[in-house]
């Protein structure tokens, strides 16, 4: 049985070369061709030799995932895929352009099992979990198509993040591995519902990357209408974590804050969320709810969306307005896959 390559880990790789009698150099020239070079096909590794090339093809395969629709916003550039993956499922990744370069937006898994009521993925529910290389795939085939670089990943796409924690990790590992695609840590920012063990796990790994936590709500009983996870792991219980994860990395939290009108966008829900995260090193990014055709959830007014900024700076919360980008393109998550398989994705 062939092994995906691009998702093992330049260890591993090693391992599996020497298994093969080849000498230990030889896993920094396949790696760099792999993640530096991001060839697709064993044959294009002109440094190496026919034979062993070949014996590449025999035990292994290099993960191809197709660009199956591509839409470019006639406004800001925005470009949004839907990818095909091997065995036929979709995922969404959005390339968003700012001055200070390229920003991706990738999926973690197909579907999701986290089930917030604002997201159309949870029609559906999960699928499966994305492996590494088809997590890379995302950010290597945008690399290759656009013939430009990415320096900013999130991983705000499709699926939770932390529920596929080994694959995410793996992937972290391979993206920033000096000898291959070498991004650095601090330029990818992992968004999460809020599994609280997962974050002590990811806590105690140091990464350096950036925490963005889905809040959307300053209560429990406001966030348990809306993310089931709250049930589970209640407001407190997440901060907890989250202080704990600022920390241990010394890095600062982003909660994620979706305002939707008469829901959670009042003055005292802003009062209330600040006092909640007073303290913490961390700022709140405030988002103007996409519409959601199946739901009812309508945008907060820019009125609204001002005062609730407002608040937070004066109670001392560092607070931004998130710009939405590639509106003509209907950039929120999951829009794309839903029309291919009807099967939805975050909507945020
Ligand atoms: S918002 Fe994110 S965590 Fe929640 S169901 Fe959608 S994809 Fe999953």
């Amino acid at each position: 049985m062939q092994t995906d390559i691009l998702s093992l880990t330049y260890e591993e790789l090693a391992e599996k070369l020497g298994a093969l009698g080849q000498p230990k150099y030889r896993a920094k020239q396949v790696f760099a061709w792999l993640h530096s070079k991001q060839v697709l096909d064993f044959a294009q590794m002109t440094n190496l030799s026919i034979q062993f090339r070949e014996q590449l093809g025999k035990n292994f395969y290099i993960n191809e995932i197709k660009i199956r629709k591509k839409l470019v916003s006639q406004l800001d550039d925005t470009v949004k895929y839907l990818y095909e993956l091997r065995d036929g499922e979709f995922v969404e990744t959005v390339v968003m352009r700012y001055h200070h370069g390229n920003s991706i937006c990738v999926s973690t898994q197909v579907g999701c099992r986290m089930g917030c009521s604002f997201c159309a993925s949870t029609k559906a529910g999960f699928v499966r979990h994305l492996t590494p290389s088809e997590i890379l795939g995302q950010i290597y085939t945008a690399e290759r198509d656009l013939g430009e670089k990415i320096s900013n990943v999130v991983l705000m796409g499709i699926g939770e993040p932390l529920d596929n924690f080994n694959n995410v990790l793996t992937f972290l590992e391979l993206l920033s591995h000096p000898e291959g695609r070498n991004l650095g840590m601090r330029h990818v920012t992992l968004s999460t519902c809020g599994l609280v063990d997962q974050i002590y796990r990811l806590a105690e790994k140091n990464l350096q990357i950036t925490l963005s936590i889905s809040l959307h709500a300053p209560n429990d009983g406001l966030r348990s209408q809306t993310m089931p996870v709250n049930r589970r792991y209640p407001i407190d219980e997440l901060l907890a974590a989250c202080r704990a994860y600022a920390d241990r990395t010394g890095r600062r939290i982003s909660f994620e804050y979706a305002l939707i009108d008469g829901f959670n966008d009042s003055p005292a829900h802003a009062k209330e969320l600040a006092s909640r995260i007073r303290g913490m090193l961390c700022h709140v990014n405030l988002i103007p709810v996409n519409r959601i055709e199946e739901r009812d959830y309508a945008s907060s007014s820019q009125q609204s969306v001002k005062r609730f900024a407002q608040v937070l700076e004066s109670s001392g919360i560092n607070a931004t307005v998130r710009r939405t980008l590639g509106q003509d393109i209907n950039a929120a998550c999951g829009q794309l896959r839903r029309d291919e398989k009807d099967r939805g994705g975050c909507v945020l």
